[in-house]
């Protein structure tokens, strides 16, 4: 009988353990389920069902070049599966373990059914794994990198196999392009293809290609204006590469890429955090700011529409936020920048803005989704404050990001110098870009006000 493959966010052949695993066992059904109905709320969003789209059309290319093929179906996991075991006669499946609270929940749901055997993969160290002296989990970033740095280095990459034996009889599977994942109307996604090839392939010119400049990370990668970071947060969140394989391609780098190492670390850090947690995504960790007085009705809301159109006023603002909606992600730095904004000076609850990013992003993340905005909120369990208020407009020079503001804000593309990071107070702010939605130090002193009055 064959073994089934059920793969999720480990869409690659190559160091992918559940395929290593299920190889030595005969045919393989690799079968990919489309699911809605588990996540709930969380189903993908609009950005991550494009990159969806294309991974899955490259793997099963991929699949095809090595003797197999991509089996493609549409429910709720766990009853899929065991439809698919009975037509096939497979009683084994094989699959990588993630962590987001759903999926966890469908793991117990499949070995209910069906012998399942969870694998890790997708991480430095297996989350979870990496204990206090007491045996407990790491709240805090810092400790628990120190920690996860002993473990290094992750094994090395299993390689790619040059075959995977077919079933004799291949089970029917849906067609990818009835699945509807594009956007039709409309299409907001025509920009996406120029940035991104999504899929293993993809995933690995994107690696070599940050392995030259690796070096310099540290120097580079708060700059907006420049291409410093990797940029393979959508293929590690697809699991088109490994973190295993991203940190054997660099480790020896040199120069600062123990700071790019520390941002993987990152990576791992938010699974343990909402394997502690699982409801980070729209829970405090703090439970003290419950009581945040955060702004509704109609003035918040158009607030918000402003925020998410990149139309605030503040340039540095407004440059991140359109570059989300036209390429499917966002510099990290300015991310900091866009999210501070919404939560501080508009005080709109964080998790409107994760709902955004979850929409938009293309690497958009259960665990680094939530981690980060509540970092960014202040809500968080680790050290960060809601009283540390960032200023946009200092930030903006700071990082010297004139060039990234030139292109993703057209209106403000002819202003020169450094008028670019606040116009309307060197007196040169076209008419078509709008005046500031709130001064800055209004917006400072309501924030105190509120998380006052929280406390
Ligand atoms: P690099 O700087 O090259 O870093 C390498 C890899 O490390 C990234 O690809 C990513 O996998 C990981 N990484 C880097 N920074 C972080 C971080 N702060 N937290 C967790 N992992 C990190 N990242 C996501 O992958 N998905 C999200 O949904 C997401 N939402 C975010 C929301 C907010 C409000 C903020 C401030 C950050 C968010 N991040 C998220 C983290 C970070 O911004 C992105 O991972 C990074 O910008 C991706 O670009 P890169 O691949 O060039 O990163």
């Amino acid at each position: 009988a064959p073994t089934l493959l059920w793969l999720r966010r480990d869409l690659r052949l190559a160091d992918q353990p559940a395929l290593a695993a299920a190889i030595g066992e005969g045919a393989i059904v690799p079968v990919y389920v489309l699911d809605d109905e588990t996540p709930k709320h969380y189903a993908m969003g609009g950005a991550s069902r494009w990159w969806l789209h294309h991974s899955l059309a490259s793997l099963d290319a991929d699949l095809r070049a090595v003797g197999s093929r991509l089996i493609l179906r549409r429910g709720k996991c766990d009853a899929v599966l065991a439809e698919l075991a009975t037509e096939t006669g497979a009683n084994r499946v094989h699959c990588i373990r993630h962590f987001e609270p759903w999926w966890r929940n469908a793991e117990r749901a499949v070995a209910k059914r069906l012998d399942l055997i969870c694998h890790d993969g997708n991480y430095l160290a297996p989350p979870g794994s990496i204990t206090t002296g007491s045996g407990g989990q790491y709240k805090i970033f810092t400790p628990f990198w120190r920690a996860l740095q002993q473990q290094m280095p992750p094994p090395a990459p299993l390689p790619k196999p040059s075959s995977i034996p077919a079933p004799a009889h291949w089970p029917r599977s849906e067609r990818l392009n009835e699945w509807g994942l594009l956007p039709t109307k409309p299409d907001w996604s025509t920009g996406f293809g120029a940035d991104w090839s999504p899929g293993e392939a993809g995933a690995h010119h994107k690696l070599n290609g940050f392995k030259r400049h690796a070096a310099t990370y540290g120097e580079t990668r708060n700059l907006p204006s420049v291409e410093g970071s990797s940029r393979l947060s959508p293929y590690l969140h697809f699991g088109e590469v490994s973190a295993a394989q991203v940190w054997h391609a660099v480790a020896g780098a040199g120069g600062s890429v123990d700071t790019f190492l520390g941002e993987l670390g990152w990576r791992d850090y938010a699974q343990t955090v909402i394997l502690q947690l699982p409801d980070y995504g729209s829970r405090n960790g703090r439970p003290t700011l419950d009581t945040l007085p955060w702004r509704t009705g109609p003035d918040a809301a158009a607030d918000l529409k402003a925020w998410q159109l990149g139309r605030t006023g503040y340039p540095i603002v407004d440059a991140g936020m359109r570059q989300l909606w036209a390429t499917g992600w966002m510099h990290n730095r300015v991310r900091m920048i866009t999210a501070s904004f919404l939560i501080k000076h508009l005080l709109i609850d964080w998790r409107e803005g994760e709902r955004w990013f979850w929409d938009c992003l293309v690497d958009a993340d259960y665990g680094s989704n939530a981690v980060n905005w509540q970092w960014t909120a202040g809500t968080g369990i680790d050290a960060n404050m809601f009283v540390r208020i960032m200023a946009p407009l200092v930030q903006s020079p700071k990082f010297e990001a004139g060039d990234y503001i030139r292109q993703w804000v057209p209106e403000l593309a002819q202003v020169r110098g450094e008028a670019i990071h606040d116009p309307d107070e060197a007196g040169c702010r076209p008419a078509a870009y709008p005046p500031k939605i709130i001064g800055h130090r209004a917006a400072r002193e309501r924030a105190l006000a509120a998380v006052k009055q929280a406390h």
